[in-house]
């Protein structure tokens, strides 16, 4: 072949710079490409020899290597995979990458947020000039008497194409890196990228620095008789750098659980084990493979932070794109790997894409069946792992319409019992008491006076102490309209109380509240009185359950120093004194009394204790009028 030069240029534009610009963000992704292209070109040789095209010599052993020289300033990507004919460069280098340049010009040469560019746009080879003053291609096909091929080209647009002298079959590629770029000879640099990227690549990968230093291996002392002595060490024989056969590949028969746990502490780093995982794997309508764990949850975070990592092929694409994978399921971990995702279009192409959105629907459904199939099945198990997880059910139930729907009869709610009960068995057993009406705990200390009295009546409450059952109460009363969630302590529950004179306790309140206004120093305290079952309780705190609501939904938008009554909340909370209690008849009686203010100050402190934890000054106050009261009994 005579030398041969030609001009890459589109339109007279030079697009190196372009990609540069494009892909600023992610130049590590150069790797991906040239390593996928050289795992491409092994595999379409194994294809070759299945259909008889060609046949693999013996001893032969199909590898890409990655070897850097940061001396040099260069990384080289080589293949002995099938290699290319001068027509084939010409063809899928010379031509074929500049019609997806041009492409990739006209989609975006109007759009100026990069957020919006997968990188990856059947530009792959050309990602090297990312990176690379210069690059090279030494090639040899393995079609018989194909004639080796060098190729060069310095990111300008200009290249040239010569007969090489590439003995074996394969692609070597060379990069001369960039001054700015000179980051991705190193060898820890490298290896970074490659374990991101290429971690599971079907083609074994071999790392190799050229200028590192080898350890000497000690030469065998040798005795008289010339034998060498002891054991010679022998070199190990280097390891891939990859799994070319990852778990989620697999068939799920074939997986063992300590497989599962296993690749899960591998790929995530966790090393708390995974509660279960779900393992995906299906190849109609499409394909898709992965395995998506339910980690264990440390309560101590706020957030639960996920991470799913997708896959194309085994090529790694990304972690956490929103568009494939539903956002709450962003709270697992796990691997996604969809061959037959469009990954030549940027995201919001692929937000509008109806097979994405069947990918990711068919994920949902998926998690679904997995975890209402095991409250049916497995329900010991389901039942053990329902705190830990019911934040993220919770959470799906309220992103996503369909994975509610599914999940919405395997919602469990922890009693006081500490059994697990569903809302329609809850429901049931308090129909009789307190119709239509939950009641549920969201600190088992603080609100412990409240859980006695309902233990003691024999009612029952709920737990719901998370973070999100503010969210998902919400969700439950508009899916339920008739039924009401009150926190234990919102108001003194029916059953907890008898039925009174109406006009006995209209004037009960009268007298009560003019003293206890006064011993506790706040004109506009909210007194109520009831009769209690339970006389030896001298009175409670409630707070209206619409006051409070308001007043966290205006602490989570930081506006605490907003007034709840503008959202229509009055102040919400009551004190409500016992009328069968002695000490309050003993106040209603003698409201003059030489110890009524004494006693009145103190009931109200208590009923605070035990609603929430007493600020600095109300628990000074109170220390020192318990001591004045043991002082009264000497
Ligand atoms: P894509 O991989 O999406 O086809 P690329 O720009 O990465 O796009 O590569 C363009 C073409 O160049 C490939 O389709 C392939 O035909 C050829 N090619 C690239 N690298 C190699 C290689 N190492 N061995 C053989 N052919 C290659
Ligand atoms: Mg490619």
């Amino acid at each position: 072949m005579a030398n041969k030069k030609g001009s890459l240029s589109i339109n007279s534009e030079n697009i190196f710079p372009i990609i540069k610009k494009w892909l600023y963000s992610d130049h590590d992704i150069f790797l991906r490409e040239l390593v996928s292209n050289a795992c491409d070109a092994i595999t379409k040789l194994r294809k070759l020899d299945m259909i008889g095209e060609f046949e693999e010599p013996e001893g032969n052993q199909y590898k890409v290597e990655v070897i850097v020289s940061p001396e040099t300033k260069t990384i080289q990507v080589v293949d002995n995979g099938l290699g290319m004919t001068a027509d084939e460069v010409e063809e899928y280098i010379n031509q074929i990458a500049f019609s997806g340049a041009t492409d990739f010009l006209d989609k975006y040469k109007d759009k100026t947020n990069e957020d919006q560019i997968i990188g990856h746009f059947g530009l792959g080879f050309y990602s090297a000039f990312m990176v690379a003053d210069k690059v090279t291609i030494k090639t040899r096909s393995y079609k018989e008497d194909a004639v080796p091929v060098y190729w060069e080209c310095d990111g300008g647009t200009e290249f040239s194409m010569a007969d090489g002298d590439k003995e074996d079959r394969g692609t070597e590629i060379t990069l001369y890196l960039s001054e700015d770029s000179a980051e991705f000879a190193n060898e820890y640099r490298v290896k970074e990228i490659l374990n991101k990227y290429c971690a599971f690549m079907p083609e074994e990968i071999y790392f190799t620095n050229v200028d590192a230093v080898e350890p000497e291996i000690e030469e065998p002392e040798v005795n008289e008789d010339g034998e060498a002595e002891g054991e010679i060490a022998e070199k190990a024989a280097p390891a891939p750098i990859n799994d070319t056969v990852p778990l989620w590949a697999k068939h799920p028969n074939e997986c063992s659980d300590d497989d599962y746990k296993e690749f899960y502490r591998k790929v995530f780093m966790d090393f708390k084990e995974p509660l279960f995982w779900i393992h995906l794997n299906m190849d109609y309508p499409f394909n898709l493979k992965g395995i998506l764990y339910f980690p264990q949850i440390n309560y101590e975070y706020e957030s639960i932070e996920g991470t799913i990592k997708l896959y194309n092929n085994q090529v790694f694409i990304a972690d956490n794109i929103k568009e494939v994978i539903p956002e709450f399921l962003m709270l697992l971990k796990g691997v996604i790997d969809c061959p037959d995702l469009p990954l030549n279009v940027s995201r919001s192409a692929l937000q509008n894409d109806g097979f994405v959105k069947k990918i990711s629907d068919y994920i949902t459904k998926k998690v679904a069946d997995k975890l209402s199939g095991m409250c049916k099945v497995d329900k010991e198990n389901y039942e053990k792992y329902w705190d830990d997880i019911s934040p993220f059910i919770k959470f799906g139930c309220l992103k996503d319409e369909k994975f509610n729907k599914k999940m919405k009869n395997f919602i469990l709610f922890k009693n006081l019992e500490q059994k697990y009960v569903t809302l329609p068995e809850y429901l049931e057993a308090a129909k009789d008491q307190n119709e239509n009406t939950v009641f549920y705990v969201t600190d088992e200390t603080v609100q412990s006076q409240y859980i006695n009295m309902f233990k003691e009546q024999g009612m029952d409450a709920v737990y719901l102490t998370h973070n999100i059952d503010n969210a998902f109460i919400t969700h439950l009363e508009g899916a339920n309209q008739d039924v009401k969630f009150l926190r234990i302590d919102a108001n003194v529950a029916d059953s907890l109380k008898e039925e009174a004179d109406e006009e006995e306790i209209k004037s009960m309140t009268e007298k009560l509240s003019e003293v206890f206004k006064k011993a506790v120093g706040m004109d506009n305290l909210q007194v109520a009185v009831e009769k209690f079952k339970n006389a030896s309780v001298s009175a409670m705190i409630t707070l209206s359950e619409d006051a409070r609501r308001i007043q966290e939904m205006m602490k989570m938008y930081n506006m605490e120093g907003m007034d709840p009554a503008m959202f229509g909340a009055t102040g919400g909370e009551t004190l409500v004194l016992n009328g069968n209690n002695k000490l309050v008849q003993y106040v209603l009686e003698n409201p003059e009394g030489e110890h009524s203010e004494l006693i009145a100050a103190h009931i109200y402190d208590l009923a605070q204790l035990s609603n929430k934890p007493m600020d600095a000054e109300s628990m000074t106050k109170f220390i020192a009028r318990s001591n004045e009261i043991l002082g009264l009994l000497i």
